[in-house]
């Protein structure tokens, strides 16, 4: 049994098979009891589902610090970690000008539910910066963005239909906790108990990179979608990268269509670049949707268009949407600062060049071996398949059972001090902190690791 949106697998607490790798596991004492612990506080132990390693081996790592690109739990163990807090740290841990930023902020207050200079030059940072929005509004999410942006688009062109694809996750609203049923083109299926069915009958449900069923689902849902949405680079199911043609197909029948297009960019954007992927695949989007690295470490989200499309937001349009804590100044301060570093010349190549130098030896050495097992990437985030397919595209590609194999080495590479997102189907990312005795001695560790997942194959 697995959850479909997130994948976590039921089971194995504590059901490790023996260690025949030569390395000892890590000690994790002080992580299992503190696990105990939150397991009475917290359902299942923890506040977002994935961080339970329901689908790896052992229990939660604590964690108590980071520095850098270097993690240390609760029970001393040392880490290079590649998760990143899922993507927001693209300057790795405890960055100084961001940290430095963030007390300066904190000295004269932490909320005042009231306009801040901050809000302003946030805004003024992006907006400069990125010909694909006009105006922007903060949140505190990258679910709350989405949740506004469907919103948004539904008031924009006063219906009431969305189309999202298997494989993408855009945060945990109602109308998108919907997965496919059976058929080409689907209603939704309820991917969580608690979401009316009338809900999910408002979301179809396609699969990506199939040109056919998008064709089928506007010409039977004629003038009935508000808004479709995807995430350009689909992370988090995989790393199912989509061919630029494919993108700008999107764009024309949704152009033809009447119906808005939203790229959801809470992990691309500012990741693949300033402009995220609009600005890679040089696609205008109708809404965009951000978080992670906006917040430099601090929970925001955003979302952003035209002008025009931007003012039906209320107070000058109809479309309701508010937070108390929107465009907190503190949270405005570390994207400031994160942001600021973003901008700097020559960023994002040194950045994507790094991550390209380590995943092309992972390959190589991968393929030398003839182990089925590929790394795809975009930019600075990597995902680790066993698979033998050039190419994974969609969610239906991805073999469930080859899940085993990535259980196996999460477990050696913690063994060998590298921290992986604890699921096979989350991707991984290089922060400008990682340096090059890093990424060394995480390659060495992964071939290790490699050898022994692959050692009876
Ligand atoms: C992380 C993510 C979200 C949800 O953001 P939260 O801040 O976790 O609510 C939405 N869409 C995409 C593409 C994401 O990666």
């Amino acid at each position: 049994m697995f959850d479909s949106i997130k994948k976590i697998f039921a089971g194995n607490e504590g059901d490790m098979p023996v260690n025949t790798s030569g390395k000892p596991d890590i000690s994790r004492e002080k992580s299992a009891s503190l696990y105990e612990k939150a397991k009475s506080y917290f359902p299942g132990g923890v506040n977002s589902p994935v961080r339970a390693f329901k689908s790896v081996y052992g229990t939660p790592l604590f964690i108590e610090k980071g520095d850098g690109s270097h993690l240390w739990d609760a029970d001393g163990n040392e880490f290079i970690d590649f998760c990143c807090s899922w993507g927001p740290l693209i300057l790795g841990h405890n960055n100084a000008r961001i940290k430095d930023k963030v007390i300066e902020t904190i000295q004269h207050g932490m909320s005042f539910g009231a306009p801040t200079a901050l809000e302003n030059e946030l805004a003024e940072l992006i907006l400069k910066n990125n010909k694909f929005i006009e105006k922007i509004r903060f949140v505190s999410s990258g679910t709350e963005a989405v949740m506004s942006a469907i919103r948004l688009a539904r008031g924009v062109t006063k219906r009431d239909k969305v189309l999202k694809f298997e494989g993408c996750y855009h945060g945990h609203s109602d109308s998108l906790l919907v997965k496919a049923g059976s058929g080409l083109v689907t209603f939704g299926e309820t991917s969580s108990a608690g979401i009316p069915k009338a809900f999910a009958e408002e979301t179809i449900v396609v699969s990506l990179n199939d040109r056919e069923a998008l064709k089928t689902a506007f010409e039977e849902f004629k003038d009935q979608i508000a808004a479709v949405i995807i995430e350009p680079v689909p992370a988090n199911n995989g790393l199912l990268l989509q061919e630029k043609e494919y993108l700008q197909f999107l764009r024309d029948i949704c152009t033809q269509n009447g119906t808005l297009l939203i790229f959801d960019e809470v992990i691309s954007g500012f990741r693949l670049g300033f402009e995220g992927a609009a600005g890679y695949y040089q696609i205008k989007p109708d809404i965009i949707t951000y978080g992670k690295i906006i917040g430099g470490g601090l929970p925001v989200g955003a979302y952003g268009a035209s002008a025009e499309i931007m003012d039906h937001i209320s107070p000058v349009g109809s479309v309701y949407q508010a937070g108390t804590l929107s465009g907190n100044p503190v949270a405005m301060a570390a994207g400031i600062a994160q942001l600021s570093e973003l901008l700097r010349m020559g960023f994002y190549r040194d950045l994507n060049n790094k991550t390209e130098e380590f995943v092309e030896s992972i390959r190589r050495f991968a393929a030398a071996r003839s182990y089925k097992f590929k790394v795809f990437s975009i930019g600075s985030i990597f995902w680790f398949a066993f698979t033998d397919k050039a190419a994974v595209r969609t969610a239906e590609e991805i073999d469930p059972a080859s899940m085993e194999k990535f259980k196996k080495m999460h477990r050696e590479l913690l063994n060998r001090g590298i921290y992986l997102g604890p699921s096979g189907y989350e991707v991984g990312f290089i922060s400008a902190a990682h340096n090059k005795i890093d990424l060394e001695k995480a390659k060495r560790a992964i071939f290790e690791s490699l050898d022994l997942v692959f050692k009876d194959r």
